[in-house]
């Protein structure tokens, strides 16, 4: 902790940072540059390649992946969902079940369908919908059923898909954050209806930008490529196709997955070996009895911890930690411009001020690691004087 002593050797007191460049709680991996530019150059340089190559080579790739009959692209996790949601809801219905605690623009996605969102509790063991939070909040006007996978492991997969198939609901995933992870039934990709994903450069597999569906479905699968491709939603037409130069990036960091689970495993161990020498500070486990990613690292401020998660916070940002509260404010609790079900969710209220994200991905080394769990203990030994300075407000930022 470079000979800091007390509460004002910190950067939130107007110490110089711990970091220079700030440690972000995302993967942000880059691909070998030369891998990314043969795949984009069979797009740009080969004669005779039609436009669209690469990105159904990827499409194909990503089907092998997740061991699935068809995926299809689009330019992003967002419209990969909207359109999704769109193709499968129930004729006449109004409902999307989802949780509250997930992902804070997904109640804008089923606002551009035109849907409402039904907010339901999640599991306070996964953090996640499950089919008894779920099954609460089904009714006569569901549409649609929405699984979401949490940061770290997976949703109540085989639950929620026995509780769709009994109720005769259309499910759809959201497994942005499951690419890698398998559960009990197999490899995440092939659950409910469809299951839709991300290629954002923050998460796990990054093609700059952009999304796909995957789908045992062959005619689900066409319907969704002819929406994508300028066909006509209540709403207009839209164009939501991936570029192939995305693909190109998309698929370099396909072929370099392996390696970087291996390197998210590394630095997730060593958060492991360190972390339990920080009373107050739990971290969340990933399940290694199936495949998983090692890919965020999420951890459990517990009663015992002596400051408010939102000044820790604070003074970790201070130092270039990028740290950040997970999944809050939750959906429920959210002024929304559009109309929605209101919601009571005691259970999600009280999750959500209890976790955080912590450093990760391919920017963050063990060194780092070592120096952000040197923080915490710092934080946890100086949290009167931390709270007495700032109490009398000489706070720097
Ligand atoms: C990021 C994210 C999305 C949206 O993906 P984009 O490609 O950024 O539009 C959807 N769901 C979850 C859970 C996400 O984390």
């Amino acid at each position: 902790m470079n000979g800091r002593q007390g509460a004002a050797d910190l950067a939130l007191f107007g110490a110089p940072p711990l970091f220079t460049a700030p440690k972000s709680t995302s993967n942000l991996v880059q691909p070998e540059f030369g891998r990314f530019l043969d795949y984009a150059q069979a797009a740009f340089v080969t004669p005779g390649t039609p436009p669209g190559a690469v990105t159904k080579l990827l499409e194909e790739r990503l089907a092998q992946f997740h061991e699935v009959a068809h995926c299809v692209s689009f330019c992003s996790g967002f419209w990969a969902l909207a359109v999704t949601m769109i193709a499968l809801a129930r004729p006449g219905r109004r409902e999307v079940v989802m949780p509250s605690l997930t992902y804070r623009r997904m109640a804008d996605v089923v606002a551009w369908t035109g849907m409402l969102p039904r907010f339901c509790e999640v599991d306070s063991s996964t953090l996640a919908i499950s089919a008894a939070t779920a099954s609460a909040c089904l009714g006569d006007d569901t549409a649609l059923l929405l699984g979401v996978h949490p940061i770290v492991n997976c949703c109540d997969v085989e639950g929620l898909v026995d509780l769709a198939t009994q109720q005769g609901i259309p499910l759809l995933f959201d497994s942005v954050e499951s690419v890698y992870e398998a559960c009990d039934s197999g490899r995440v990709g092939g659950f409910g209806y469809a299951e839709c994903f991300s290629l954002h450069a923050s998460k796990l597999l990054n093609g700059f930008e952009g999304g796909y569906v995957t789908t045992n479905d062959r005619a689900l699968a066409s319907t969704l490529a002819s929406l994508r491709d300028g066909g006509t939603l209540q709403r207009g037409a839209l164009d939501a196709r991936l570029g192939d130069t995305h693909a190109a990036m998309a698929l370099a960091n396909l072929d370099e997955l392996d390696a970087q689970v291996l390197r998210n495993r590394e630095r997730y161990y060593h958060y492991r070996k360190l972390l339990p020498a920080v009373p107050g500070i739990r971290l969340i486990d990933f399940d290694e009895t199936h495949r998983t990613s090692y890919k965020n690292i999420v951890v459990e401020q517990l009663d015992n911890w002596p400051l408010s998660r939102s000044l820790t916070i604070d003074i970790l940002n201070a130092e270039r930690v990028l740290a950040r509260a997970y999944y809050a404010p939750p959906l429920h609790s959210k002024p929304m411009a559009y109309p929605y079900i209101p919601a009571d969710l005691p259970q999600t209220d009280r999750l959500a001020g209890r976790f955080a994200l912590m450093p990760c991905g391919d920017f963050v080394t063990i060194d780092d690691i070592d120096t952000v769990v040197a923080l915490l203990s710092f934080i946890r030994a100086h949290a009167d004087e931390i709270r007495a300075r700032v109490e009398t407000a000489e706070v720097n930022v």
